[in-house]
C-alpha cells in the first residue's frame, strides 16, 4: 500500500484518519503531534528543568529519546531522568538496564530512587503481607518518590509517558466509578507548593503509534508485563474502548475531548483543594497524613518498613 501523501510504501495505517503513512510521513506526524500538544498545554517553557520518569519500558524509553531529539538542543532547557526501582525481581532489572543505556545515549543525568533505600522494603516483600492489591502500594510509593526526587533535583516539571490509551481509560474509569474529584484532577490546574507539575507529551498519541515510532527509530523496546499487574476493571474498560475504537475509529480522542470540554465546569464544581503538609514526612497532602505514610503505618506491624526521612537517590 502506498502512502497517502507520497509514492513511498506505507508503514502505518491510521484508522481514525483513513490515511496510510510511509516512514517519513508517519515520523513527521508523530513529532508534529508532540510539538502541538506541548505548545497547547504549555508543557515545555523557557527555563524549565524537566525530570523524565523513565522506567525503561517501551513508552518511557521512546519519550526520553523523542524529547531529547526534539528539544535537546535548546539551551534554555534542562533534562534529567528518574527511575524508580520498586524491587520486583526478574522484571525491573531488565528495564533498569535499558534505562541506563538510554540516558547514556542521550547524555542526561540519571537518578534511581528505590523502595528499598527509601522505605526499607522492596515491593516483593510488601506484597507478601499487604492486604491491598500490589499496585495500590506500588502506585502510591512510586508517585511519592517521583515527586520528591524531582523536587529535590530542582526540576519544575515531571514528564510521564501516559498515552491516549491510558488517558481515555482513566477518564472513563472515573466516570464509571462516579469519582468526579479524581476526574477533575486530570485537567490542568494551578501549581501547588511542593507538587511538581506533571506533563504528558504523549497524551494525544495512541500506544500503537508510540510503539511504531520506537520500532522505526530502532529504540530498545521491552514488552514484559509486571508480574503484579492485575487491573480487573481497567482491563475491562481497556477492552471495551478497544472494541469501540475498532468499530468507530477516533473514539479514544473523543473521550479526551469530552474532558477538555468539561474542564471549565469542573474547575468550578470541583475546585482544587488547598494542600497542607503531612504530619510525619512534610510532603504535600490534602489530609493529615500523606498516602505513603498511611501505607507505611498499615504495614509496619507486618514487616520491617520505615519511612526514611532523607531521600535516597543514586546517581548513575
Ligand atoms: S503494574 Fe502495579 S505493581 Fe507493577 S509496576 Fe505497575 S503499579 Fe507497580
Ligand atoms: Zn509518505
Ligand atoms: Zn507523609
Amino acid at each position: 500500500m502506498k502512502c497517502s501523501y507520497c509514492n513511498r510504501e506505507a508503514v502505518y495505517y491510521q484508522r481514525y484518519s483513513g490515511k496510510h503513512l510511509c516512514r517519513k510521513h508517519f515520523t513527521d506526524f508523530f513529532e508534529k503531534k508532540i510539538r502541538t500538544v506541548v505548545k497547547k498545554y504549555k508543557m515545555i517553557e523557557t527555563g524549565d528543568r524537566i525530570a523524565i520518569a523513565l522506567s525503561g519500558g517501551k513508552d518511557s524509553t521512546t519519550l526520553t529519546k523523542v524529547l531529547l531529539e526534539l528539544y535537546g538542543d535548546r539551551r534554555d532547557l534542562e533534562f534529567l531522568a528518574i527511575t524508580i526501582d520498586e524491587g520486583i525481581e526478574g522484571y525491573r532489572e531488565k528495564t533498569l538496564k535499558i534505562a541506563k543505556e538510554i540516558t547514556r545515549s542521550v547524555g542526561i543525568e540519571h537518578y534511581i530512587a528505590s523502595f528499598e533505600d527509601n522505605f526499607s522494603a522492596k515491593l516483593d516483600e510488601i506484597v507478601k503481607v499487604g492486604e491491598k492489591l500490589p499496585c495500590s502500594y506500588c502506585g502510591v510509593f512510586r508517585k511519592y518518590l517521583l515527586n520528591k526526587s524531582a523536587r529535590e533535583l530542582s526540576a519544575n516539571k515531571l514528564a510521564t509517558a501516559h498515552n491516549l490509551d491510558d488517558e481515555s481509560q482513566t477518564i472513563l474509569m472515573n466516570f464509571i466509578n462516579a469519582d468526579i474529584d479524581r476526574l477533575a484532577r486530570l485537567i490542568p490546574q494551578r501549581d501547588q507548593e511542593g507538587l511538581i507539575r506533571r506533563i504528558k507529551p504523549f497524551m494525544e498519541l495512541y500506544e500503537k503509534e508510540i510503539v511504531t515510532y520506537g520500532f522505526l527509530k530502532g529504540y530498545p523496546m521491552i514488552f514484559d508485563e509486571c508480574p503484579y499487574s492485575y487491573f480487573p476493571v481497567r482491563a475491562f474498560v481497556r477492552d471495551f474502548i478497544y472494541e469501540l475504537e475498532r468499530k468507530y475509529p477516533g473514539r479514544k480522542i473523543s473521550i479526551l475531548r469530552s474532558l477538555e470540554k468539561l474542564a471549565e465546569s469542573l474547575r468550578i464544581t470541583n475546585p482544587q483543594i488547598e494542600l497542607s503538609k503531612c504530619k510525619i514526612c512534610n510532603e504535600p497532602t490534602s489530609q493529615d497524613l500523606c498516602q505513603a505514610c498511611k501505607l507505611v503505618n498499615e504495614l509496619e506491624n507486618k514487616i520491617s518498613i520505615e519511612h526514611n526521612e532523607k531521600l535516597s537517590l543514586i546517581k548513575i
